[in-house]
This record gives C-alpha cells, structure tokens and sequence, in this order.
C-alpha cells in the first residue's frame, strides 16, 4: 500500500523553479500546492508559472494548487547607491519624503502617511529587522532617527513600524490591480497579506468573487491577532506569516503564537499554513540544519495542515531537494501526531457539515475502514473530513477541475477526477476502482462515504454510508 503524506506542502514558486521540467521535480518530491508571490511581479508577469504549473500537473497527472499572495501595505524604502549604505550605531538617519537617491544620513519613503504614524520613541525596522532605528523627532514629513543597531542597507528593503497602527488601506491600488487579474485567471486560493480586520477580506472576497475563489488571512500583525477569532470566521483559511509576524511582534513570541493560532483554527474548522524559514538553511544547502527539521516537525505536531517554503523553492539552489526534506519531515511528524481531533472543534460553532464528518469519522475508525470518500461539490464535507484530521486517505471525487485543484491542499484529501455522474452508485464505482489502482483498499475491504445529498444541490453533509469495495 502507498504510504499517504497527510500534510500538505506549498512550494513558492521563482526563477529557480520556473520551467515546467522544474515544477514537475517538485510534484514528484512530494509540493502539493504552488505559490505565486505578487509582491515580485503582477499578474502578467507571473502568467507563464500559472501556466508551466498546470503544464507539470498534466505531464504528472495530478492536481495541483495555485496560490496567489498579494503583496498588501508592505512599506518599502527607496533608492540607495547599489553597493548599499553604511548606517552605524548611534548615528542620525532620516526618512524623508523626498523622492531622490538616499546616502548614509537619510533614504526615502513612498509611504505618505510615516511622520503621521510615528512619534518620538516609537522603533523602526529596515531589511525584516535587520537594523534598528529610534526616532527622535518629527519634522514635517520627515522623520528624524538614530541608529540603534546598524548594517548595510540597500534600495526598496523593507519598512516595519512594529507596534504602530497604520494608517494605510490593507488593499493597495497594486493589490486591487492584482486581484483584477486574479479574479479571471486560473488560480485556486487568494492569500491576503497584513490582513487586519475580517472587513479586509471581505473586500478581497468582493474583488474575485465572479469565481468565490477562496480568501485566506496572512497572520502578520498585532491588530489580527488582537481579532484572531473573528478573523477566522471570516476567512477559508490562515497563513502564519513568521516573516513579518517576527519582525511586527518580538520574535521570541512568535512559537507561541504559532501553537496559538493552529490551536484556534482547530477550534473552528478552518485550514491553516506555517510560513517563512522553514528550511532556510536548504537556500544554499543540501541538507537542512537539525533547528530546521525540528521546526517542520513541531509544526506538525502544532496541527499545520500546509507547510511553505518559500526562497528555498523561489530562488534556492536546491528546490528539489528542499521539497523531498519537507515531505521526510513531514511523514515523520505524522507518525507520532497526536492523531484524530475532533474533540477541539468548538461546541457551540460545529456546523451540521462538521458534525456529520465528525461521525463519519468515528465510524470509519470503529469499524477499521480503510479510507474516506467524499463527493466533491463545493469541497465542503471534505474539509470538514480533514479538519478532523483522521489517520485515513480523504479521497474526494469531483468533475469539476477546479475544486479538485484547490481541494488538494487540504490535509490528507486526494481529489479523484471521474465523469459527470449524478447517482451515487455509479460515483462508488470509480471510488472503488481508485481505491484499489492506488493500493489503499482491496475488494471487500469497508470504506466510509460521506455526502450532500441529493448531490449537486450544494447541501450541508448529510449522509454516511457504509460500502465494501467491489472488483472491477
Ligand atoms: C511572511 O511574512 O512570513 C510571508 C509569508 O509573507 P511574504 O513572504 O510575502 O513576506
């Protein structure tokens, strides 16, 4: 029998790992998902990975995810010398508003509103942290500093106010531009990066909806978590952005809120993804470092149902290698995970769909079923059945391309193309013949179907059926 990875691996997708020879090593390796990064093109630009990963995908005969993160208020500095700036510590430097090439006492800013979001004291971050700034007085526009812990900075890194609140807009006019694009193009899940309030992804929801392409949080600043709850409802899933999360909060508290969050999302039923340095080291490596197989490990244990990687696969030395450590680790998490949580679901917010999946579930292991299917309408029942994180392949059956692309991404769920057939007897069959093509049941082994019924009417789950699988 094929051992199943459960947890889901979403590999960003760059120029190391643009060509369709590329993206096909990965799916081999074990990527589930791709990922699009707005922040370094815009939908044009990024055209050609849409297509060369659905290329890939048909070489490989797989589904495959396509993610689109949009860049959101990432503030930026602007132009320096190329070779970069000097700042040393207990130096002035300003932030001005002028727009002409920056030296070692000041750099500019296109963020408008930066002398009205600051104040004296208040910290400033360049390059993810990488140096420190405190500012000592406002003047105007400009905003006058001095170096706390210095570095060599260059053009466009980026800006942190931690601890400030913004006055930006979440969705920037590039960000309305780029989910313009989204909203036509072949892409399964929208991530939403600095999402503050669930308003935000309503109005990133609004933008593609003609598809109701699902929105997810990127989890990055204070305000989110202060609304975390609120935050889930609103989305179809969340995204521990470590990267910008460690530089808006102290980065020791960062392992926690990551526990935090997987456990909240647990709570209700919504899907969730650990970001950013997970295998960093495997950029210029071979091999990962120990830190780095533990932290992929751990997040497991945490609950992720996705993982990412991000340089490593976008502009790494070794993509293929990193997708391979990321599925060992992996499977090396789930062997000691503690398993089924479907005790975790809040109480009070289990919907008739959770329910159901849930006692699907507990059947499936009474009677020692050797795997879930579902019929694939609006992918509902699916998640659901994932949520609960059972130790049994999630075979979701669908007609339908899309939702069996953006189901993949699901922990555990295998989508299953079959012809447009309406009755349930003839959607077991090919459940049948897959089960047994794949080597996870034999003829007379149970397996647990979980549906909508009547199917195609977009019904909460609502019906369990018990059926031994039948030979050809
Ligand atoms: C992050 O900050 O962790 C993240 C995933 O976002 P980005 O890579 O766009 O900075």
């Amino acid at each position: 029998m094929d051992a199943l990875k459960y947890t889901k691996i979403i590999a960003t997708l760059g120029p190391a790992s643009a060509s369709v020879e590329a993206i096909r090593g990965l799916i081999v390796a074990g990527a589930d998902c791709f990922r699009l990064n707005f922040s370094h093109g815009d939908g044009p630009k990024l055209q050609p990975l849409i297509d060369n990963a659905r290329a890939a995908a048909r070489a490989e005969q797989r589904h495959i995810t396509i993610l689109a993160d949009v860049q959101g208020p990432k503030l930026r500095i602007g132009r320096l010398p190329s070779q970069g700036v000097l700042l040393h510590e207990g130096e002035p430097f300003a932030i001005t508003r002028a727009s002409d090439m920056g030296d070692e006492s000041r750099v500019h800013s296109p963020y408008e509103w930066l002398a009205k979001d600051l104040e004296p004291g208040a910290r400033v971050l360049f390059a993810d942290g990488a140096i420190e700034l405190t500012v000592e007085r406002i003047e105007g526009a400009d905003v006058r500093c001095r170096v706390i812990s210095g570095g060599r900075l260059y053009s466009n890194k980026g800006l942190n106010l931690p601890g400030r609140r913004l006055t930006v807009e979440t969705l920037t006019e590039t960000d309305r531009r780029d989910l313009a694009f989204i909203a036509d193009a072949d892409i399964d899940i929208v991530a939403s990066s600095f999402v503050r309030a669930p308003a935000d992804l309503d109005e990133a929801r609004a933008l593609v909806g003609k598809r109701r392409v699902p929105v997810m949080a990127k989890l990055e600043r204070p305000e989110a978590l202060e609304r975390l709850d609120a935050i889930l409802d609103a989305s179809d899933g969340v995204m521990v952005a470590r990267g910008d999360l460690g530089v808006e909060m102290p980065f020791e508290q960062v392992p926690v809120l990551q526990k935090r969050i997987l456990g909240s999302a647990a709570r209700r039923g919504k899907w969730a993804v650990v970001a950013t340095q997970m295998l960093g080291s495997m950029a210029t490596s071979p091999r990962p470092t120990r830190a780095e197989a533990s932290d992929v490990v751990n997040a497991v244990l945490d609950g992720a149902d996705a993982v990412m990687l991000s340089e490593e696969t976008a502009v790494g030395d070794h993509p293929r290698r990193a997708v391979e450590a990321m599925a060992a680790l992996t499977c090396a998490g789930e062997r000691h995970a503690p398993g089924r949580t479907d005790d975790t679901l809040d109480a009070e917010l289990i919907s008739f769909s959770q329910g159901a999946a849930g006692a699907a579930v507990a059947a499936a292991e009474r009677i020692r079923a050797r795997a879930l299917v579902t019929l694939a309408g609006s992918g509902k029942t699916a998640l659901a059945l994932s949520k609960q994180r059972p130790e049994l392949p999630i075979v979701a059956l669908g007609s339908w391309e899309p939702t069996l692309n953006r189901l993949n991404v699901l922990r555990g769920v295998v989508p299953v193309a079959i012809d447009n057939r309406k009755e349930l007897e003839e959607q077991l069959v090919a459940a049948d013949r897959h089960l047994i093509e794949a080597g996870w049941a034999q003829a007379g082994d149970t397996i647990i179907v979980a549906a909508a019924m009547p199917l195609g009417e977009r019904k909460e789950t609502n019906t369990i059926r018990f059926h031994k699988v039948r030979a050809q």
